[in-house]
């Protein structure tokens, strides 16, 4: 197999052996003599797989099944925007705008109630987190974003919301780096950046709050308690992602859960965080609080979009790295690096840089 070094920022690198796990079971699933795109989801070793990934997930996430839910929906982190608002947005929610996907998730809050926009980085290009946030005190919520995969940032202290209950968007940073989960009465990922497939989303709700203070009006399917119910099997779920997320939760388990994996991503970032600020006569990191910089996404830009181009190719050309353009919104170099990218990739990626600088300054 000639894998390509992949710095894609979703759907994203995921580890081999999960891969090969995977490619097994679309040929047979646990020796039933079904491949897991045929079997059915009512079957015991079905529901079998679901409840152990669900498990799996609370358990690397130290949460326990008495308060907290885990559903496998579709719809993309997309979806969750307007499903939040449509079960929880009763009087009005306090939202963080720190980029494009908060800002999506605005818009379907603002379509469904009263949406204050309480803090944003929107006139820096949103370059940095808000810090000292003043939220609304009877908010039925605050939503945040922790990881802007399109800017670089990411949330690396909790904002303390004085007991409102707390939503995040963690597409880009889910499982990569250590958070107090338990703060969060609601947190959704796509799960195609650090856990799986594109295809399905993981939503860990406390089931206390869907049950109190979730509106039972909301339609069947969009409504998170006709899946808290029905642990996750109200229709047929994405059953082949599912599958690839309960490997890559047990690849996760086995680095030694999401401290040991976010050391490696730390060891990473700062490989070329480090590069980037010994030579920023050069290279130009736009995010410049390092506590705000991400450790999923690196953003950078030399100094004209020509040699950022000359850069991409390169790096394709010689080494096969591919995917390190920057959102076709901001321009640029990005560098994705979740928890599935080996640290040897970014090694050879920063000596690429060094090469790449010596010839080109
Ligand atoms: C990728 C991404 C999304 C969109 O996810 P979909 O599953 O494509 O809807 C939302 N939020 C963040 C932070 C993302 O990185």
């Amino acid at each position: 197999m000639n894998r390509a070094i992949n710095f894609s920022p979703g759907p994203a690198v995921l580890p081999v052996e999960v891969l090969e796990a995977t490619s097994k079971a679309v040929l047979d699933f646990n020796n039933t003599g079904i491949s897991i795109m045929e079997i059915s989801h009512r079957s015991k070793e079905f529901d079998a797989l679901i409840k152990e990934t669900q498990q799996l997930t609370l358990q690397i996430m130290g949460l326990s099944p008495d308060e907290y839910s885990v559903l496998f929906l579709g719809g993309g982190a997309s979806l969750q925007f307007l499903m939040v608002p449509m079960n929880f947005l009763r009087n009005q929610a306090d939202y963080v705008n720190t980029g494009a996907w908060s800002k999506k998730a605005i818009k379907e809050a603002q379509w469904v109630g009263k949406t204050n926009v309480v803090a944003s980085s929107e006139e820096a290009k949103f370059t940095y987190i808000p810090k000292d946030i003043k939220f609304t005190p009877d908010a039925d919520y605050v939503h945040i974003t922790t990881n802007n995969t399109i800017y670089g940032t990411e949330w690396k202290t909790i904002p303390d919301t004085g007991g409102i209950p707390l939503v995040a968007d963690m597409s880009s940073d889910f499982l990569g780096i250590p958070r107090d989960f338990s703060k969060f009465h609601l947190i959704y990922a796509g799960a195609q950046k650090n856990v799986g497939p594109a295809g399905v989303t993981i939503v860990v709700i406390n089931k206390k709050w869907a049950e109190e203070k979730g509106n039972p009006n909301a339609p069947t399917m969009l409504n998170y308690m006709t899946h808290i119910k029905n642990d996750s099997l109200f229709n047929t779920p994405p059953c082949v992602n599912i599958f690839v997320v309960n490997q890559t939760l047990k690849w996760i388990q086995k680095q030694g859960g999401v401290e040991a994996v976010y050391q490696t991503n730390l060891k990473k970032a700062n490989m070329l965080y480090d590069f980037f600020d010994a030579n920023s006569d050069f290279w130009f990191t736009p995010v410049k609080n390092k506590e705000d910089r991400s450790i999923m996404n690196v953003v950078v830009n030399l100094p004209t979009p020509e040699l950022e181009a000359k850069f991409i190719e390169e790096a394709k050309k010689k080494h096969n790295m591919t995917n390190l353009k920057g959102h076709r919104s901001v321009g640029g170099i990005r560098v994705s690096i979740y928890n599935a990218c080996p640290l040897e990739w970014v090694e050879k990626l920063v000596k690429f840089m060094e090469e790449f600088t010596k010839v080109n300054k």
